[in-house]
């Protein structure tokens, strides 16, 4: 998947974008595992604290080189301007949020969003006179007559969790943009292989680097990226709520970061394996896929979409509890939250990410008592099939 002849292929830019050969010949960044820097002269630290110069400085600022590598290579990626790096997803997402938002100001969610983001949004931000209006993923026209004069940003993810259902990324990034707000997205699920929406007109993009860019279930971390001048608010904030991603961290990230295209290759290629074979099965009632998808969706993901990414999501026709023995069948497939990792995971939103939520929010959400929702590993398909297969097995 190669671009335009004077632009590296996306598999080339994981391996080398924001590396430059050290002095030592160091094949990658080192790790910098350093909290300050020393410099020659009072004149040279000043040069660096007063933004003459670019260089480093004290870790927590992000003037860190093995940061500033990682940061080169997550812009890339996305083909952002630039990238900031954090020690968490939530921490791109609330210094995203305070650095752009004050108080009386609001935020306009669309579509389902991760449980920490909605936590964020209903209970943490409005004690700080920051509130949101939520809308329908299938609600993008009301975009306009929701914002007031308050309205400052629009947030959504595509495809979205446990669901998987599609936004119009071109379509909402333009209505953001017709009615002044800046758009965000976290794409998390998709990962940059999968989706650039930065291309589709997003204003900023952040990921849970935790999931598919760790992608080994081995560390947590976050990522923004963007125009500079977007940035900057947020590089603010950042530094001074302490939200930097430690030197350690940012070299295992990019570490992994090198095989990013060939790892979501092979989760695309095995969920959909995994979604083909449940499609086919007489107890599933319903897959979430946006491979499966038909109708309307199916042309949005055409047009924003390259792959269909690593998550399935099922349907039984089943009680909570019987679904809660499906899944504690499953011996390759471990129970527990999270997705993205090398290795196959299984989760009841009614049991985890969606526990706390009414009955009658999580049936208004499509989450039923019998889905389950698989983060597809790199496992061989036909291991994860069989253990499908025999779970599935009506008792
Ligand atoms: C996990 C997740 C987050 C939060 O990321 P952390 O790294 O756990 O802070 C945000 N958004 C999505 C879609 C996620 O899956």
């Amino acid at each position: 998947m190669s671009e335009a002849a004077d632009t590296p292929g996306l598999s080339t830019r994981s391996v080398h974008a924001g590396d430059r050969r050290d002095p030592l010949g160091a094949i990658h960044a080192p790790i910098y595992n350093q909290s300050t820097f020393a410099f020659e002269r009072t004149a040279d630290l000043l040069d660096v604290i007063e933004g003459r110069r670019d260089g480093p400085l004290y870790t927590r600022y992000g003037a860190n080189p093995t940061v500033a590598a990682l940061e080169a290579k997550l812009a890339d990626l996305e083909g952002g301007q630039a990238a900031l790096a954090f020690s968490a997803g939530m921490a791109a997402v609330s210094a995203t949020v305070l650095g752009h938002l004050r108080a009386g100001e609001q935020i306009l969610c669309v579509g389902d969003v991760y449980g920490g983001t909605y936590e964020l949004f209903t209970e943490n931000l409005p004690r700080l006179g920051i509130t949101t209006t939520f809308l329908r993923a299938d609600e993008i026209a009301r975009l306009g007559a929701s914002s007031t004069p308050a309205t400052r940003l629009v947030y959504f993810e595509s495809p979205s969790n446990p669901t998987l259902a599609v936004v119009d990324i071109a379509a909402l990034a333009a209505a953001a943009r017709a009615a002044g707000l800046l758009s965000v997205i976290d794409n998390t699920f998709a990962t940059p292989v999968n989706q650039n929406p930065l291309a589709h007109g997003v204003d900023l993009v952040l990921h849970s680097a935790t999931k598919y860019l760790g992608g080994h279930s081995d560390l947590v971390a976050g990522a923004l990226m963007g125009p500079a001048d977007l940035l900057a608010p947020v590089a603010y904030w950042r530094k001074n709520l302490g939200q930097m991603i430690a030197p350690e961290v940012a070299a295992l990230l990019a570490r992994s970061l090198r095989s990013l295209p060939v790892r979501v290759a092979r989760h695309n290629d095995n969920a959909a394996a995994v979604a083909e074979f449940l499609a086919g099965h007489p107890r599933v009632v319903r897959v979430h896929y946006p491979g499966l998808a038909t109708g309307p969706e199916r042309a949005v993901i055409d047009r924003q979409m390259r792959g269909h990414g690593g998550m399935v999501s099922l349907v039984l026709d089943a009680t909570a509890e019987q679904t809660a023995a499906v899944v504690d069948r499953l011996r390759l497939f471990a129970i527990a939250g999270s997705l993205g990792g090398v290795e196959s995971l299984a989760t009841q939103p009614v049991t985890t990410s969606h526990h706390g939520m009414a009955p009658a929010e999580r049936a208004a959400r499509g989450i039923s008592d019998g889905m389950i929702r698989l983060s597809i590993g790199l496992e061989d398909p036909a291991d994860l099939i069989a253990d499908l297969a025999q779970a599935l097995k009506a008792h």
